[in-house]
This record gives structure tokens, C-alpha cells and sequence, in this order.
């Protein structure tokens, strides 16, 4: 048993109790190998905002729960380097499906999880969540739940269709689940390829597409339900349009690419919404880098040639959604 405590990791409670009160949102990024970790703890450190380090389960098998962990640990330790007192960092479970897996990430040093019960139905969700929250509180690891489903692919979610969160669902969710947030399901979805391009519109000056908007009157009623109660979005990417054109002239092939335009997580972070998931524009802004330096100089071999460009790709986009997104930034000093 490792207490997350001992690793120099906080939780989420008083990052969410200040961010709603502060009207903006903590970063919430994904992390499957070092590059990724180094890019978010140097912009993380840079901006002094506070982040949650995000683990899937995918990430897990991928990278090793064992090494994932060290990382973290090591992440901490990394940023004092880098001239930041006090960081304020959270490892956190994503999309934890069984109450199993939390135990162990828990046990493990993780300073918070999520238990997506949200494909059971109501009251099997109720139940499993309220059994993770009461194993991880006697830790303090706090717990996010999710009600709602979201479309879209994120390693091991897959979900055809998505249902918005019902608002009278929450009171009673949270109140019998004793969940630390909650995720919702407003319009956002996993992956970069948000939305079928017969759900968007085209702008007719650029012939991009451009998505439907977020459900902003579901998320009106949640916090009229719950006020003050921290909600989660998932699924949050915008899908950059140079990082898709970069790919897509350097030999790639993602047509129609489509994400949540920036101004509407804005909006969203200055309400009850205090962590917004952000996975695909990480992975486009590395695949991007990588893939211009593969097609500009095809003699390279030196993978630190093109994965540390890829660092600072990634390192730019993280302080450009905490500074011009997020507002996370100076929040901790
Ligand atoms: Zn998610």
C-alpha cells in the first residue's frame, strides 16, 4: 500500500473548490509515455497551473501501472526542478471500469479515480460507485463518477450513441453515491473525430465543418441542481486544424477530423465545469511534429530528433489551453 501523500501528489478536492469558485477549470491531460509527462509538467510548471495527470487503461497496459506510477512520482520532483514550489498535481484513474481496478490504483499511490459506471444501468451505477467511493475516501483518494453517455472512442470506450445527462438524475446520484465530481454527457465526445460530418454544418468560406453546439441548457440545470458541485467534461479535444493539415500534407490521412471549438470550453470552464479532459489534440500535435520531420529529412533515425520536437509541440499546446482555454494559469504558486 503506497498513500499518494507520500509521493507529493494532492487530490482534486480543494483544485475543484477553487476552480469553481475562481470560474475556471483544472487540465486534465493524458499521459502514455515520457515526452507527454515532461510536455505537461513543463507547461504545467511554466504557468503554475495545477494539473491531474491522467492514467486510462490503455495507458496502463501500454505503459505499465509500475513505471506509470514512478512517473508521477518522478513528475513531481521534476517540477520543483523546474522552479515550482509547490506543485499542485493529481494522478488520476480515467474510465476505471471495475471496482478491482480502482482498489488497486488506489493501493497503488493514485491520488484519485474515476468509476465509469455509466453504460450499467441507474442503479447498478449507484451501487458500484458508492462501493469505490467508500474504499477510496478512508484514503482520501477522491472519486469521479459519471451519469450520461458520451459517443466516440477513447482506448477501451466505445459508445455508438450519446445520452445527455438527465439533470433530475443528480441530486440523487451524487447525494447516494457520495462521488467527489461528476462527469456529464452534454455533447462532448472521445477521440478526433468528434461528430459524422452530416451532424456538423460547413462553413461556406472554408468548407470546414463546424460541430453542433454544447447542450449549455443541460449544464444550466445541473448546476441549478447541484450548485457549487464540480462537473467533469470528457471527450474536450478541438481538433486543431494546422495539427490535421500538418498531417494530412506530411502523409497522413485524417479527413474530416472534427472537434469542440475552444470558445465553447471557455464558456464551459467559467461555470461548475472544473476539469476538462484533453487526450486527442496531445496526440495530434505529436503525430504532427513527428510526421514533419519524418517527411522533411527522411535520413533521420535518432528517435530524440523527432520525439523531442514532438515535446515541444506538445509543451506549446498545453500552455495554450491553460492560458487561453482552461484559465488555470498562477492558480498554483
Ligand atoms: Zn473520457
Amino acid at each position: 500500500m503506497v498513500n499518494y501523500k507520500d509521493l507529493g501528489l494532492v487530490n482534486t478536492r480543494e483544485m475543484f473548490a477553487k476552480a469553481v469558485d475562481g470560474g475556471y477549470a483544472i487540465p486534465a491531460f493524458n499521459f502514455n509515455n515520457m515526452e507527454q509527462l515532461q510536455a505537461i509538467i513543463k507547461a504545467c510548471a511554466e504557468t503554475k497551473s495545477p494539473v491531474i495527470l491522467q492514467v486510462s487503461s490503455g495507458a496502463r497496459k501500454y505503459a505499465n501501472q509500475t513505471l506509470l506510477r514512478y512517473m508521477a512520482e518522478g513528475a513531481v520532483q521534476y517540477a520543483k526542478e523546474l522552479g515550482w514550489e509547490h506543485p499542485q498535481i493529481c494522478l488520476h484513474l480515467d474510465h476505471g471500469d471495475t471496482f478491482e481496478l480502482c482498489k488497486s490504483c488506489v493501493d497503488f499511490g493514485f491520488s484519485s479515480v474515476m468509476i465509469d459506471g455509466s453504460s450499467l444501468p441507474y442503479e447498478e451505477n449507484i451501487a458500484l460507485t458508492k462501493k469505490v467511493v467508500e474504499y477510496a475516501h478512508q484514503y482520501d483518494v477522491t472519486v469521479e463518477a459519471e451519469l450520461g453517455v458520451l459517443a466516440g472512442v477513447e482506448d477501451d470506450v466505445v459508445a455508438e450513441e450519446s445520452h445527455y445527462t438527465k439533470p433530475e438524475e443528480v441530486i440523487d446520484f451524487a447525494t447516494r453515491t457520495g462521488c467527489d465530481s461528476l462527469a456529464i454527457s452534454i455533447g462532448t465526445s472521445h477521440g478526433a473525430y468528434k461528430f459524422k460530418p452530416e451532424q456538423c454544418t460547413r462553413d461556406p468560406q472554408t468548407g470546414k465543418l463546424v460541430p453542433p453546439p454544447l447542450a449549455f441548457d443541460v449544464l444550466a440545470e445541473i448546476e441549478k441542481k447541484l450548485p457549487g458541485f464540480p462537473i467533469v467534461l470528457h471527450g474536450s479535444s478541438s481538433v486543431p486544424q494546422e495539427y490535421v493539415d500538418i498531417i494530412n500534407t506530411h502523409g497522413g490521412n485524417l479527413p474530416d477530423a472534427v472537434g469542440i471549438p475552444e470558445d465553447q470550453l471557455r464558456k464551459a470552464a467559467k461555470s461548475a465545469v472544473c476539469k476538462i479532459n484533453i487526450d486527442s489534440d496531445s496526440r495530434l500535435a505529436f503525430t504532427a511534429a513527428v510526421r514533419k520531420v519524418f517527411a522533411e529529412k527522411p535520413g533521420e533515425f535518432d528517435p530524440r530528433k523527432y520525439c523531442g520536437p514532438a515535446r515541444d509541440e506538445m509543451t506549446k499546446l498545453y500552455k495554450h489551453k491553460i492560458i487561453e482555454v482552461l484559465g488555470s494559469d498562477g492558480k498554483a504558486e
